[in-house]
C-alpha cells in the first residue's frame, strides 16, 4: 500500500503517518525528518538545506526528489510506504510518477488532513517531541507530568528550530503558494481523499482506517 498524506504544516500528518505505519507494517518516510537528521550530521544535503528549513521555506526540489528518490528503491519500501511531507510541490509530484513509474509501482490513496490556519499556529508552538523515542507532547492538550521529559522513556523533549511563530506563519504561505495546488494534480485521480483534520487525534486515525481498510 503506497500512500501519500497531504496537509499544511501542524495537520498531525507526521503523528497519524506514525501511527499509520505501524498498523500497517509499512515505513513513514518523512522528508522533513530526513533532512533534520542530514542538518544535524552536517552532510552535504543538510548543509544545502539548513537555510531554508530555519526560515520555513521549501528546500529545492533536487535534493527532495534525490532523497525519495534513493529511498523508496529500499527493501522495507517493497510492500508499502507512507510519504509525510512530500510531494510539496507540483515539480515533485510530477517528478514522484516518473520515479514510481521506473519501478512499476503507484500511488493507492492520496490523503490531505484539513485544518484551519490559527488552529495550526496555536497547535505548532505549543508542540515538543521526545529525543529518544518519538512520542509527541503539547503544553495545552498533553502536557507531561515533569515538565520537558517524557512520561514514556524519561527522554529529554526537544522544540523543533522552525516550530516558532514567525517560521510558521511563513510555512503556512509557503504552503499556500506552493504545496496546496499539488492538491489539483491528485484531485481527479480517484485515489484522493479528505480526513478532518480539526477532529482530536483517535477520530482522525479512525477516519484514516477507515478509508485505508
Ligand atoms: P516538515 O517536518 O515536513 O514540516 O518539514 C520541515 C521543513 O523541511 C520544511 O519547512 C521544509 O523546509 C523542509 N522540507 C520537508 N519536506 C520538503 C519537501 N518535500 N520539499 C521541500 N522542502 C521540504
Amino acid at each position: 500500500m503506497n500512500l501519500i498524506f497531504m496537509g499544511p504544516p501542524g495537520a498531525g500528518k507526521g503523528t497519524q503517518a506514525r501511527q499509520v505505519a505501524v498498523k500497517y507494517g509499512i515505513p513513514q518516510l518523512s522528508t522533513g525528518d530526513m533532512l533534520r537528521s542530514a542538518v544535524k550530521a552536517g552532510s552535504e544535503v543538510g548543509l544545502k538545506a539548513k537555510a531554508a528549513m530555519e526560515s520555513g521555506g521549501l528546500v529545492t526540489d533536487d535534493i527532495v526528489i534525490g532523497i525519495i528518490g534513493d529511498r523508496i528503491g529500499e527493501s522495507d519500501c517493497a510492500s508499502g510506504f507512507i510519504l509525510d511531507g512530500f510531494p510539496r510541490t507540483v515539480a515533485q509530484a510530477e517528478a514522484l510518477e516518473k520515479l514510481l513509474a521506473e519501478r512499476s509501482m503507484k500511488i493507492d490513496s492520496v490523503i490531505d488532513i484539513t485544518a484551519d490556519n490559527e488552529a495550526l499556529v496555536a497547535r505548532i508552538t505549543g508542540r515538543s517531541t521526545c529525543s529518544k523515542c518519538g512520542e509527541g507532547y503539547h503544553k495545552q492538550h498533553k502536557a507531561p507530568a515533569k515538565d520537558g521529559v517524557c512520561d514514556k522513556c524519561g527522554g529529554a523533549l526537544a522544540t523543533r528550530a522552525d516550530d516558532n511563530e514567525e517560521t510558521v506563519r511563513n510555512r503556512l504561505e509557503v504552503y499556500e503558494a506552493q504545496t496546496a495546488p499539488v492538491i489539483g494534480f491528485y484531485k481527479d485521480s480517484g485515489s484522493f481523499k479528505t480526513v478532518d483534520g480539526m477532529q482530536n487525534m483517535d477520530d482522525v486515525f479512525a477516519s484514516l482506517c477507515n478509508i485505508l481498510g
